[in-house]
């Protein structure tokens, strides 16, 4: 067994050294990536679900590796977070947000809202609220045009200095959203002392209705409870009609998903969506 665990901790060893390397390699290509162009926003939208209109976009990154193509956030967000790149990662995402938001405003497009999700490390940055007000004055953009997504737990990370930049960014007229709601530790109670307008339901819950009785509990409790707390309620991952038309009997209001459509690139979502907006 000895012999065994030597030989795994060499073979561990190299894997690790190898997976670290990887990491470099990639952090660094990260970096370049930014230069380079090969970072993308791709855009997915929001309907209404009375209704069925369209109410926004969600913008989400996307980045085309040289070498081992589409690459998901997932992946490379949580690098970009660990290194201090999400700080120049995220001043980009808002930027190309704001200047397609102002391509699509200034052509007369109705599009609603673009939704841009923003990581708590780029919340503990003081400039935050000084950023946003730069491209609101840059780009001439009535405030509601663009809103902010945050997840749970990156509003309770830090609690007092998330609370005075999401006050700032909110006095600004900014919406703000609480991102995969249902998925961290927080209270509604609590949440609801920050300057939130949306609750996104998290995609999870979203997923196995209306046959998991439990998750339809779940789901009709966040709608209701949002609503008495005046927030606006969002269901992510809407794929099928017998989901869209629970969410629409338990009261939510807007939905997204593949159901209606999956994140495109921006001239592919104005096609879809945008072109018969001016008849
Ligand atoms: P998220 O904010 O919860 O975004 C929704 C995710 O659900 C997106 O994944 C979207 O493509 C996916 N999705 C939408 N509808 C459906 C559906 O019907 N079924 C399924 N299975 N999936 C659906 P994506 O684009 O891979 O993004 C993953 C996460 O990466 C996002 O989750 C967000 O947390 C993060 N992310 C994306 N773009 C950015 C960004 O610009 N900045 C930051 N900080 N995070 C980002
Ligand atoms: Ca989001
Ligand atoms: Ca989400
Ligand atoms: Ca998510």
């Amino acid at each position: 067994a000895k012999k065994a665990g030597g030989a795994g901790y060499h073979f561990y060893a190299s894997a690790l050294t190898e997976r670290s390397q990887q990491r470099v390699r990639l952090e660094s290509d990260l970096r370049r990536a930014l230069e380079a162009g090969e970072l993308a926003l791709h855009y997915q939208p929001l309907v209404d679900l009375r209704g069925g209109r369209l109410v926004g976009f969600e913008a989400l990154l996307r980045w085309q590796h040289p070498r081992q193509g589409w690459i998901a956030p997932d992946t490379f967000i949580p690098l970009a977070e660990e290194s201090g790149l999400i700080k120049p990662l995220g001043d980009w995402v808002l930027r190309e947000a704001f200047a397609q938001a102002c391509t699509w405003h200034e052509a007369g497009l109705e599009f609603g809202t673009i939704a841009v999700n923003v990581s708590p490390r780029q919340l503990d940055q003081d400039d935050l609220p000084a950023l946003v007000r730069r491209l609101l004055q840059e780009t001439g953009l009535p405030p509601g045009r663009v809103s902010l997504e945050l997840t749970e737990t990156a509003v309770m990370g830090q609690p007092e200095r998330a609370r005075s930049a999401l006050d700032e960014i909110f006095a600004q007229g900014i919406e703000l959203s609480i991102d995969d709601f249902g998925t961290g530790y927080s209270s509604l109670a609590y949440l609801k002392q920050l300057p939130f307008g949306k609750l996104k339901i998290d995609r999870s819950f979203v997923r196995d209705i209306p046959g998991d009785s439990n998750d339809v509990q779940i789901t009709r409790a966040i709608v209701a409870l949002g609503h008495s707390l005046g927030l606006r309620i969002v269901a992510e991952g809407v794929e099928t009609e017998a989901q869209r038309d629970l969410l629409l009997e338990l009261g939510c209001d807007v939905a997204q998903g593949y159901l209606f459509d999956r994140p495109v690139p921006a001239d592919e979502a104005q096609q879809r969506w945008l072109s018969f907006a001016m008849e």
